[in-house]
């Protein structure tokens, strides 16, 4: 039991740019929350973190900020990051008097070695004996149950918040990927900035992350949604609703689409011929939060004519594949960036 609680202590954390997850060994994702954090303005203290802070969006006095500490894919704000980061952890770290755990954190591939190296410190600010840097479309890929360590090519989509990754793995290692600044933060801008310009309304981001979820989508179906969407009247100012249909709202989401799937075939374009060849036969898989937008997965057959999987869990599949990492640190040892050890 002893000896269990020891060892069940190492850990994973999705540090993603809408939601950060932590995976600890032998028990699973134990913390799944919006990687927000709320800070007072005069102190810089935090005053809440994950979904209470997400709750304060829009909604804070004067005093106090709700922000998101991972902007488009990169850090924005790093004290935030490193507080928010050590917040999550002590959740579900609170016996610090046992061993100090291993961590595996997965970041964005962009960022930066810089940033790679704040939050590593965050990682042993928070209790971690050793914090390795695993990028997110290697966890994503295992997490996803691909063959990562196979000479054979594994594509993955990785659509967040933030970022779209998209990467081809083989033998263990990432052999070409990109990384862009369009996902789902994207559309939900593209949603604002239409419904403003066509129906001249007014809504803030939860409401059009909801519109997405409920009315967007990548591709037609038989069968479409219609839906109202609240905000506010730009002229008057007074609440209004307006009705909107799935096929305009997925012309509103015209660009991040386009952006997504440019980034697939440049990918492809930059992959050697023979795991190219591998790729349409086995075919891509997509992860992350956008892979649940409607039709993204048919958008992408139909532009690439490659096979498409959505992953079962594309929510959870980073922190499952950096899980796998801590559960299986030595066979997994190769997949984890390269790092000088901390003195
Ligand atoms: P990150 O790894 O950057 O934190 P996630 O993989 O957690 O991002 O995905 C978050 C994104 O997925 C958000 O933009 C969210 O709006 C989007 N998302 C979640 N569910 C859906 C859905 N059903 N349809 C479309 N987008 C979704
Ligand atoms: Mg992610």
């Amino acid at each position: 039991m002893r000896v269990n609680s020891i060892i069940g202590r190492d850990m994973a954390v999705d540090l993603g740019t809408a939601n950060t997850l932590v995976y600890v060994r032998g028990r699973g994702v134990l913390l799944d929350e919006p990687s927000v954090v709320a800070l007072n303005e005069a102190t810089g203290e935090v005053v809440a973190v994950g979904h209470e802070a997400k709750q304060m969006i829009g909604r804070t006095p004067d005093s106090i900020t709700a922000l998101r500490p991972l902007q488009d894919g990169v850090i924005a704000d790093f004290e935030a990051t490193e507080a928010m980061l050590r917040h999550f952890i002590a959740r579900v770290h609170r016996r610090r008097y046992f061993a100090k755990p291993r961590m595996v954190i997965c970041v964005p591939s962009a960022i930066t070695p810089v940033e790679q190296r704040a939050v590593k410190e965050a990682g042993y600010q928070a209790g971690a004996r050793r914090v390795s840097i695993v990028e997110e479309p290697m966890a994503a890929a295992i997490g996803a149950g691909l063959p990562v360590h196979e000479a054979t090519g594994n594509m993955i989509i990785d659509v967040g918040g933030g970022t779209t990754e998209v990467a081809v793995i083989s033998l263990g290692g990432v052999v070409t990927s990109i990384s862009i600044r369009t996902a789902g933060d994207a559309m939900d801008r593209a949603i604002i900035a239409w419904l403003k310009k066509e129906h001249g309304l007014m809504v803030g981001e939860r409401t059009a992350e909801e519109v997405k979820m409920t009315l967007g989508s990548g591709f037609p179906a038989h069968q479409e949604p219609v839906g109202e969407i609240r905000g506010r009247d730009m002229v008057s100012g007074l609440p209004r609703t307006v009705e909107a249909r799935a096929v305009e709202v997925r012309q509103a989401l015209e660009e991040p689409l386009h952006a997504i799937v440019d980034a697939v075939r440049v990918t492809l374009d930059r992959t050697p011929p023979e795991l190219a060849g591998d790729i349409m036969d086995r075919g891509v898989v997509l992860t992350g939060g956008g892979a649940l937008l409607r039709g993204l997965d048919d958008r992408i057959r139909h532009e690439t004519g490659m096979p498409v999987h959505v992953a079962d869990e594309p929510l959870t599949s980073v922190a499952l594949g950096a899980g796998r990492c801590v559960e299986e640190f030595e066979a997994l040892q190769q997949v984890l960036v390269a790092n000088p050890r901390r003195f």
